[in-house]
């Protein structure tokens, strides 16, 4: 069989997870938190289940759940969107971004994706017969170079991908870069699909951008939203869609042949779950935030640079000082030899600048966070 994609293998966070899993590694590479959902979340699935809400949904997603999310979007972004017509509620991000790729995509289009970027973009770009255009954050700041970006622009630009708060880098957006891509957007005729999955977590004061506040994006954007991150239930696999009527219209077209709905029971609790406490997600940043300055402090002594991480639950770290060998060569021998598990930056790349950068999780307890940092000190 001649491969659709023969540039793709098994995922580097499936490939880390399991050797960390084989070597009973501290798991700081695939990003999940190991600490427990909401309380009363999970028992709310378990009830909704025995109540028996466990037939299909309606493909766009249970109307209550809708009205739900429309209402956080209202609290936390000042923003107005028709549930009925421009919420989608996916089984995971993953599903949403890939049906928003397949639904405007065609063969001969270029999308413009910048680098690192997150994995699963490329290949949903290649099975639509589309061409990704590799543009680099600048190294160091990784702020969005639109220069470059104006540049990579041609007459087949037909979609950008933004990720803000950005995976594995953590940068985040200014209303000026949405600004400059507005321009753009709309010179140049293209549509934006803006992966906005860890929207709650940014630190130090900054404010999450959504394209959804910006008056000409949001006319021209998919955006995207999990709540596997707000709500640490990863394993639910569920998220959600937001995009202007047409778009919407285009999307679930995809979607109902691709998955049709996302999982009944776990739609219900969501949907208790933010009818109760609308205003959770706004202790999340300061939860995160106090996560990732335990590991950094803890990492004060060691041989590693850094710049504290703006956003997402991920902090790189550069070993220059540590090691000559290629990131992906001692994520794996770290994970091996004195068992704390990475991913290594590079792979995420057309062309990386270095080969010394490790991506660590702080989705984890504290213990953890203090031992793998203890352990990294002691390299
Ligand atoms: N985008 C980014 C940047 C991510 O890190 C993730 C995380 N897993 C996803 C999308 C996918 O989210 P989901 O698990 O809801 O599919
Ligand atoms: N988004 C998660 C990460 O960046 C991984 C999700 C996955 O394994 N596909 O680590």
């Amino acid at each position: 069989l001649k491969s659709k994609l023969p540039q793709v293998g098994t995922t580097i966070f499936t490939r880390m997870s399991g050797l960390a899993q084989t070597h009973n590694a501290l798991n700081l590479s695939q990003g999940f938190p190991d600490f427990a959902p909401p309380e009363g979340l999970a028992r709310a699935l378990g009830e909704h289940a025995v109540q028996g809400h466990n037939q299909y949904a309606p493909m766009a997603g249970l109307p209550r759940l809708r009205e739900a999310i429309a209402g956080q979007l209202a609290l936390h972004r000042k923003v107005t969107v028709d549930p009925e017509e421009e919420i989608t509620v996916v089984p995971g991000a993953t599903e949403g971004i890939f049906c928003a790729i397949t639904a405007v995509v065609e063969g001969g289009d270029e999308v413009i994706v910048l680098d690192p970027v997150y994995d699963s973009y490329e290949p949903a770009i290649a099975l639509a017969g589309g061409r990704a255009v590799h543009v680099p954050l600048t190294a160091g700041s990784f702020a969005i170079d639109w220069d470059r970006v104006e540049e990579a622009i041609s007459p087949k630009t037909k979609l950008f991908m933004l990720n803000s708060p950005h995976n594995p880098c953590g940068s985040v957006v200014s209303a000026a870069d949405l600004d400059v891509l507005a321009l753009l957007a709309e010179k140049h005729d293209f549509y934006v699909c803006s992966d906005e999955v860890y929207e709650h977590l940014v630190f130090d004061g900054r404010q999450h951008r959504s394209v959804l506040q910006h008056p000409v994006l949001k006319e021209r954007s998919f955006a995207h939203f999990s709540f596997g991150k707000t709500l640490s239930v990863t394993g639910w696999k569920t998220g959600y869609c937001v995009a202007p009527p047409a778009l919407t219209a285009e999307l679930r077209k995809v979607h109902q042949y691709v998955a049709f709905v996302a999982v009944t029971p776990v739609q219900h609790a969501l949907a208790d779950f933010f009818e109760a406490q609308p205003r959770y997600p706004v202790k999340l940043a300061s939860d995160y935030e106090r996560r990732r300055d335990l590991f950094l402090s803890a990492l004060s002594e060691s041989r590693f640079s850094w710049t504290p991480t703006a956003g997402s639950f991920f902090q790189l770290l550069d070993f220059a000082d540590i090691s000559d060998e290629s990131d992906t060569a001692l994520s794996e021998r770290w994970t091996r030899e004195i068992g704390v598990a990475s991913i290594p930056v590079s792979v995420f790349y057309e062309n990386p600048p270095t080969q010394s950068v490790l991506r660590f999780c702080f989705a984890k307890s504290d213990d953890i966070l203090l031992e793998a940092a203890e352990r990294l000190c002691a390299i």
